[in-house]
């Protein structure tokens, strides 16, 4: 079975915090995107009985500067037992 699979973005936000977002549209002519932010586990009320690579989707979304945008990161959406999940990739349930 494959698993979706989701490319988030890695943000500095405007108070300098690093976030993971999932782009949903990029306007051009303003050189912005519009995003939907996901919290990572130690963010959340579970802290640390988070998973360190799972991360929450939110409903609250914002428009940011494509310049703030700085990594990407390979996210595993409603990953089955049998999913290998490397350190350095994500998963959300
Ligand atoms: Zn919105």
């Amino acid at each position: 079975m494959i698993n979706k699979i989701l490319v988030l973005v890695y943000l500095l936000t405007y108070h300098l915090q690093y976030r993971f977002a999932r782009i949903l549209y990029i306007v051009m002519e303003s050189q912005t995107a519009h995003v939907q932010w996901l919290n990572h586990g130690c963010n959340t009320i579970m802290e640390e009985l988070a998973h360190p690579q799972e991360l929450f989707l939110s409903h609250r979304c914002d428009t940011y500067s494509l310049h703030h945008v700085v990594g990407k990161v390979t996210v595993f959406m409603l990953p089955d037992a049998n999913t290998i999940i490397k350190l350095e990739d994500y998963f959300c349930k």
